[in-house]
């Protein structure tokens, strides 16, 4: 299948990961609309959030593990280098849609006077690929504390 997020899970493409487990990863955007950027995506490829089937309980409990991790994942921007964040879905093209596999954007935002916040690409590129690692690495370490104090997965 020619789906870039299923490249990233197979590790056929490149990214820059900062949490993983057997049903969800999280990775930094490659063109972030601020520093910090993340995208939260189920293993399985569903083209939508819409398109999920929930005729399985497997696949609603991914959908509960992807809206959990939309909380750890913004608690642990919000604890580290974030003042906020918004949670964003894109469901079909003209919602702006872009890749067509499931992805929770979590967007970092940051006290700085930028009001309304934006939503546009690569607003908050990275000045070096060392500032990006470092930005993920903060994620890394934040999201498995979280997860080690909530404790319930
Ligand atoms: P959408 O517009 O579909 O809601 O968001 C797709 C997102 O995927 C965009 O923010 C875009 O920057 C990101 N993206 C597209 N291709 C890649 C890629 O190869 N690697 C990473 N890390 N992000 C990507
Ligand atoms: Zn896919």
């Amino acid at each position: 299948m020619d789906c870039v997020f299923c490249k990233i899970i197979a590790n056929e493409i490149p990214s820059v990961k900062v949490y993983e487990d057997d049903h969800i990863l999280a990775f930094l955007d490659i063109n972030p609309i601020e520093k910090g950027h993340v995208l939260l995506i189920p293993k399985k490829h569903w083209e939508s959030l819409a398109a999920v089937p929930v005729a399985d309980s497997a696949d609603v409990a991914v959908l509960e593990e992807l809206t959990y991790m939309s909380h750890v994942v913004s608690k642990a921007v919000t604890r580290t280098f974030a003042n906020g964040a918004n949670l964003l879905q894109a469901t079909g093209k003209c919602a702006g849609q872009t890749v067509f596999h499931l992805h929770f954007h979590v967007i970092p935002r940051y006290d700085d006077g930028s009001t309304p916040p934006s939503f546009e690409s690569g607003h908050g590129a990275y000045s070096s690929n060392e500032e990006r690692d470092a930005y993920a690495e903060k994620l890394r370490k934040e999201i498995s504390k979280v997860l080690s104090e909530e404790a319930i997965i």
